[in-house]
């Protein structure tokens, strides 16, 4: 199954999306403002008092979550773009997610090849490849092989995500990056979204291969930049 993602479609909804963040955030501050003032009472009982400590932590948590998952979504400024070369920044997103792929049993690769450079925004680059290495981790849950493999041609830089997870069906590769689609517990359904956008932003384009119980492969295509041109962009 390949197909690419209808990015047009989904980033009309994205002020709509500013908004209801707003709300989404705002109910769990609202609900761990209410515990902490139910906690001041002195006479609660301590079951009571782990009870209200646990609701306000879980609810934090989401907050963080739906915050760290939307955090770049905000408009790509042209002042922080700058050269990347691939192989040092997915260098960079192996360290911040080996820890998470140990503790699910999954095993990295990375297939390196130098010297390929892109014109984007650093951060952003890095959001988007988390994002899409932990869906991938996430969708080994008794472990597995996560390869990353960067490659070059005909002026176009490629970056491919592969895991031998779950897989999706051809209707989940349809609602992918729709906001809030999502098939976990605690997802937010936000990640796919902000890759999506971030990868546009950068003149780039993402598509996704996957079968149900072999696994997932994303590709993401940015124009490449000259090593020689680099320090002019
Ligand atoms: P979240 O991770 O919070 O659920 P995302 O936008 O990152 O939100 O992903 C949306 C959904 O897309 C996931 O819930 C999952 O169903 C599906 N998905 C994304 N990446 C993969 C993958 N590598 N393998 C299987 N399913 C995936
Ligand atoms: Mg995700």
């Amino acid at each position: 199954v390949l197909s690419e993602l209808k990015e047009l479609e989904k980033l009309k909804v994205v002020s709509e999306i500013a908004a209801s963040i707003s709300h989404e955030v705002r109910n769990p501050l609202t609900v761990t403002k209410g515990f902490l003032q139910l906690l001041q009472d002195k006479t609660l009982q301590d079951e009571k008092k782990d009870f209200y400590i646990k609701l306000s932590l879980d609810e934090l948590e989401r907050a963080e979550i739906i915050i760290s998952d939307y955090l770049t979504f905000a408009k790509p400024s042209l002042k922080n773009i700058e050269p990347l070369e691939l192989n040092t920044e997915v260098h960079y997103i192996l360290k911040v997610i080996s820890p998470y792929a140990t503790m699910r049993d999954v095993h990295i690769e990375f297939e390196q090849v130098n010297d390929i450079y892109i014109a984007g925004e650093r951060q952003k680059l890095h959001q988007c490849l988390i994002n899409i290495a932990k869906n991938g981790i996430e969708a080994m849950p008794d472990g597995g092989n996560l390869t990353l493999q960067i490659s070059n041609s005909n002026e176009m830089a490629t970056i491919s995500i592969i895991d031998t997870g779950i897989g999706m069906t051809e209707e989940q590769i349809r609602r992918l990056g729709t906001p809030y689609y999502s098939t976990k517990s605690t997802g937010t359904g936000l990640g796919t979204m902000v890759t999506t956008s971030i990868i546009k932003a950068m003149r780039g384009k993402i598509s996704v291969s996957s079968k149900l119980g072999i696994g997932t492969t994303f590709t993401i295509t940015i124009p490449q930049i000259d090593k020689a041109r680099k320090d002019r962009i």
